[in-house]
């Protein structure tokens, strides 16, 4: 009996369990989905789309309940935040709807948070769709030197507010991306990349039981996993593409250094003070 109370008692110190509520916070992307492996699948009024990704966001909400959840909510997070609606999300999910800042809303630390639909970063070998935020825009995102995209920035944001990811769904190099910087983090493998837009993938209804079952998983291993922490100073940098270089008046902005005419770094005294530069030019 003491020993569970002590078990317990670090899981709670972990988890922000002081305050009874679990609540997880989904990240929803398109080229990620089961099903989803050509460009013109990813436009955001699909049919075809959102229909698919309701399905798997849905899953994963009845997984998170499954597993002990009391509160799930759902950030739009495709195509300008429009491919989800309220009429065909899971009953008991809420919906995250347009644009949530720089913090992605992690300064109401939330529990957990977790990836559904979700591609691997830039220039990802097999990677389905692989991009950093903007593939037309953005050739290269680098932290501390270290190639990025949106999983290890989201998951390194949440990190700041003492947040663990639990869970990511999507193709095989994005689970294995995840699993990189979160060794024992769930995952759902929904599809394997080929190439950039071929891929061999689950039908909807296997995808839905993986990430299902995955979500459920996962919330058992709140308390076990340690929000991801970039530690000390911080530089991000940002390599556009040819038609998105910089303008003429970038070496103005504070706390950046402009490397060359498509490549500009962000620095602060810490990891989120580089994004917060980055992300408020
Ligand atoms: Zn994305």
């Amino acid at each position: 009996m003491i020993r569970f109370s002590a078990t317990l008692l670090l899981a709670c110190s972990l988890t922000l369990c002081a305050q009874g509520k679990k609540t997880i916070f989904v990240i929803t992307d398109a080229e990620g989905v089961a099903g989803i492996c050509r460009q013109e699948q990813t436009d955001k009024k699909d049919p075809e789309l959102r229909q698919l990704l309701a399905g798997e966001v849905n899953a994963a909400v009845q997984g998170f309940y499954d597993g002990g959840a009391d509160e799930v909510i759902v950030w739009d997070g495709h195509g300008g935040s429009s491919t989800l609606s309220v009429a065909t999300i899971h009953p008991r999910a809420k919906l995250v709807i347009g644009y949530i800042g720089a913090r992605y809303t992690f300064d109401r630390h939330y529990t957990a948070l977790a990836f559904v639909g979700q591609h691997s970063r830039a220039n990802t070998r097999k990677g389905i769709m692989s991009h950093s935020y903007n593939s037309l825009g953005i050739q290269n995102m680098l932290l501390n030197g270290k190639p990025i995209g949106e999983i290890e920035a989201a998951t390194a944001l949440a990190g700041v507010y003492g947040i663990p990811a639990i869970l990511l769904t999507g193709d095989n190099a994005a689970t294995e991306e995840m699993r990189a910087i979160v060794p024992n983090v769930e995952t759902a493998a929904v599809k394997e990349g080929l190439q950039r837009y071929a891929c061999i993938s689950l039908s909807a209804e296997a995808a839905r039981s993986t990430i299902r079952e995955a979500a459920r998983r996962s919330m058992s291993k709140i308390g076990q996993i340690r929000p991801y922490k970039i530690t000390g100073p911080a530089t991000i940098e940002i390599e556009h593409t040819t038609r998105n270089s910089l303008g003429t008046d970038a070496e103005l902005i504070p706390g950046t250094k402009v490397i060359d005419d498509r490549t500009i770094q962000y620095s602060g005294k810490d990891f989120l003070e580089a994004w917060l530069r980055y992300r408020f030019r």
